[in-house]
């Protein structure tokens, strides 16, 4: 779109055009320089001068071009983009957290300490664990961290030389990312027939005495249980190695099994999947770690510590406090205590539900899941046979492409032009023109019917009026981009032209 059919804020510029009036300055002064020192002082300074509805017509113009949860049904399998509820903000909002400083002593943010204490113990206890730092400011981040406390937990028994971490081919890219900048080699186990790690596979890779870890998701990449779960942490332990869950599809279990009664020593979560915090755009996140006892040392600090003493009979008010010594932690990971609004949000949803509340979220999310499995067999290659799956779906059209020539990316294109955001496409990659589907607990039988009518509609257009497909989408402002070169050279600045220093 040309910019004069959607004017930038730069074009809609004009000089001494103002959004704020400033109360006059009440402070002394001569000239800027005084004030604030010359070197801060900039002779450029390029920005727009627009009122308060320009501002309030680009925002909402721009928000109007994008899609979101809000907006519409959003099945990006693996990312969990469900309904962010908004009590969540509302507790986020709460002056005593949003006007926390990180700086504060710790005796006047008490209840920030312990919201934090409580939330790590509620993360522990559902996912079966000991200890839970909430530090890592995302899933990927959280994978590092617990790499780093793999490492230091194989230092500290002598076992340094254990620098291989095994991780299976449908494994999310973040993983073999995480272990190879902690410095272990990376090895490969494959999938069988049904899906799931191919024991021989995962035995051989186990050989020759070095291994670390094991890293697995479960439910695993094509949504599918791994049914030998404790068989596969037995292997792994026999061998001297940790087993690390990567607990992105944590809400296919929320309540219903817990990776730390399966066997595994530590795992991440993705607050923003699991326990609908926002995904924020890059923005602060929290990908929490839970250990069992053997890896609690090597936590990141600070930690923090619940203190209660005993008065006569009855304990005392407990008090929360930062602990910074802790000789065998891998250290600091994050500033301050990580994103602590966050947490606020992740509690909250948790409280909000409670016990039986969570339970439900992990039986709708494999609900939701196979009712869209099994509406679309008929219509859809199913990966890995069809059989029941967790949370999410994984279809491929490789028959599709083969007789049609419509591809995967064909059909999340076409689904646009529905008004739906795309399903994930060719991950895992170990299903061929792969469309992962996750619709998430929150979606009703309504929006999923409707959903999975448009789907069925596509199926039929791909046999049809194939071009239909592989020229969509038809109704936004820009159709197929060059995907590659827009990851490779991302270019999110606009740049304005100027004259005298202003906005023409
Ligand atoms: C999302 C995801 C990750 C990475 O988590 P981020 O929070 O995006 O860093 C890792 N593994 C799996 C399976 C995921 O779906």
């Amino acid at each position: 779109m040309k910019n004069s059919e959607f004017p930038l804020i730069f074009e809609k510029s004009r000089r001494g055009r103002k959004a704020a009036n400033l109360p006059e300055c009440d402070v002394p002064y001569t000239s800027p320089e005084e004030l604030i020192g010359a070197e801060h002082l900039r002779s450029r300074l390029p920005l727009p001068e627009v009122s308060e509805l320009d501002v309030v017509r680009h925002f909402t113009h721009l928000s109007q071009r994008n899609y979101a949860i809000d907006l519409g049904l959003y099945p990006l399998g693996s990312c969990t983009m469900k309904y962010n509820p908004k009590v969540n903000e509302k507790a986020a909002s709460i002056p005593g957290f949003a006007s926390l400083h990180p700086l504060q002593p710790e005796e006047t943010a008490q209840g920030a300490l312990a919201l934090m204490y409580d939330l790590q113990k509620m993360l522990a206890e559902i996912s079966g664990f000991d200890a839970t730092t909430l530090q890592p400011s995302a899933g990927a981040h959280g994978e590092l961290c617990a790499m780093m406390m793999v490492k230091a937990y194989h230092a500290s028994r002598g076992e340094a030389h254990r620098n291989v971490v095994v991780i299976p081919d449908a494994a999310h890219g973040t993983n073999p990312a995480s272990a190879a900048r902690c410095g272990f080699k990376v090895k490969g186990v494959i999938s069988n027939s049904k899906g799931c790690t191919d024991l021989d596979s995962l035995q051989k890779a186990l050989a020759g005495g070095n291994i670390a870890a094991f890293m697995l998701t479960n439910p695993n990449t094509v949504g599918l249980f791994e049914s030998e779960i404790e068989k596969i942490c037995e292997m792994v332990h026999e061998a001297g190695g940790l087993v690390y869950c990567d607990g992105a599809n944590m809400n296919a279990m929320l309540g219903l099994t817990r990776p730390g009664d399966m066997g595994f020593d530590v795992m991440h979560f993705n607050l923003h999947k699991t326990f609908s915090t926002p995904h924020g755009g890059g923005g602060p996140g929290c990908g929490a770690v839970s250990v069992k006892a053997c890896l609690e040392p090597f936590l990141p600090v600070p930690t923090i510590e619940k203190v209660t003493a005993k008065i006569g009979e009855e304990e005392s008010e407990a008090t929360y406090r930062f602990i910074q010594n802790r000789p065998q932690s891998i250290g600091r990971i994050h500033s301050f205590y990580g994103a602590f609004l966050i947490a606020v949000r992740a509690y909250t949803y948790i409280r909000s539900l409670g016990a039986k509340g969570i339970r439900g979220v992990g039986e709708n999310a494999v609900l939701n899941a196979n009712y869209v499995r099994a509406r679309l067999a008929d219509h859809y290659e199913v990966a890995y046979g069809n059989r029941t799956c967790m949370h999410e779906v994984v279809l491929s059209a490789a028959k599709l492409k083969q007789l049609h020539g419509v591809r995967a990316l064909d059909i999340s294109k076409r689904l646009m032009d529905y008004g739906y955001h795309p399903p994930t496409n060719y991950f895992p990659l170990i299903v061929p023109e792969a469309l992962m589907i996750e619709p998430t607990e929150t979606e009703s039988k309504q929006t999923l019917d409707e959903f999975i009518e448009v789907m069925i509609k596509i199926s039929q257009e791909a046999v049809e009026t194939p071009d239909l497909l592989t020229t969509a989408p038809h109704v936004t402002l820009v159709s197929r981009l060059d995907e590659t070169a827009a990851v490779k050279n991302l270019d999110l600045r606009y740049e304005p032209l100027f004259e005298n220093n202003n906005p023409i």
